[in-house]
């Protein structure tokens, strides 16, 4: 898929005040930090344009951008500053927790995590939530340029081990990316132009 154009929708602070819209959502979520503007700005090869979800007011709240006057990119507030548990509901941000379960016109959401580090127990104690929704998602690490791709690897490979058995043992897709070097960038706008076409969507490119 190509990225023809990307703007700045609007900014909304829950649910209810997303765009009524009939185009379809990619929501992106990850810690704090993990590389989510990077990506953001790699994806659509606009340099800045997740600048305005780090705007004054607007880190916690749900971003919308529209790309190809077709489908939204949502960058989501990161996660990182409570914890979430198994029974707790995600409180980590109520409306984002209302959003990521209960948007119709949700497709994907593409969870970060940093290549550079082992698993980490808030990205766990995430997806095991996230899980539990029936939410579609997929994991994205990043960074994967950072230090060299065995040190990424070995630490995919232990994050793998983690999640094994949950889900009845289906692991989620896994996108390796940098936004550096651009590896894993069509992979990602892939599963959007898949996802897209598997739900009769136009692709607008
Ligand atoms: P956010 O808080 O998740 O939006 O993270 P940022 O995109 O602001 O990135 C956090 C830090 O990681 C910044 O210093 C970035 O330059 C760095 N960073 C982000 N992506 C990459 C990447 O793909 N490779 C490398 N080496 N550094 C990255």
């Amino acid at each position: 898929m190509q990225i023809k154009s990307a703007v700045f929708e609007m900014s909304s602070p829950d649910l209810a005040s997303c765009p009524q819209s009939v185009r379809p959502d990619f929501a992106f979520i990850g810690r704090s930090n993990v590389g989510k503007s990077s990506l953001i700005n790699a994806l659509t090869r606009k340099k800045s344009l997740a600048k305005v979800s780090d705007l004054p007011g607007k880190t916690k709240l749900i971003n919308f951008f529209l790309i190809n006057n077709t489908w939204h990119l949502v960058d989501l507030p990161g996660y990182g500053f409570a914890k979430v548990t198994k029974r707790q509901r995600a409180d980590f941000n109520e409306s984002v927790a209302d959003y990521l379960e209960n948007r119709e016109n949700l497709l994907c959401v593409f969870v970060l995590i940093d290549s550079n580090l082992p698993p980490q127990r808030i990205d766990l104690e995430f997806l095991e939530w996230l899980g539990g929704t029936q939410t579609p998602f997929v994991l994205v690490f990043t960074k994967a340029d950072k230090k060299s791709a065995a040190f990424a690897h070995s630490n995919i490979a232990l994050f793998k081990k983690e999640i094994a058995g949950w889900w009845g043992g289906e692991l989620p897709g896994i996108i390796v990316t940098s936004s550096e070097t651009g590896a894993g960038r069509s992979e990602v706008l892939e599963v959007v132009a898949e996802t897209l076409k598997s739900k009769n969507y136009r692709t607008g490119a």
